[in-house]
């Protein structure tokens, strides 16, 4: 099962849900998928600006 999902998500990967066992039953995981967890960006400024 390929679940597209564009969620700040670890388990998103090029707009798909890696994570294979996450099932919706109510169609759309968007806003509701009791998976999410965010994806911690390391990007920060060095120089706080
Ligand atoms: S776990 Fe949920 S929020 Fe995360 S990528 Fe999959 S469907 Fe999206």
């Amino acid at each position: 099962m390929i679940i597209a999902c564009n969620e700040n998500c670890i388990y998103q990967e090029e707009g798909v849900c890696k994570l294979n066992y996450a099932t919706f039953s109510s169609g759309t995981p968007l806003g509701t998928c009791p998976y999410f967890k965010e994806k911690k960006k390391e990007e920060k400024n060095k120089d706080g600006i």
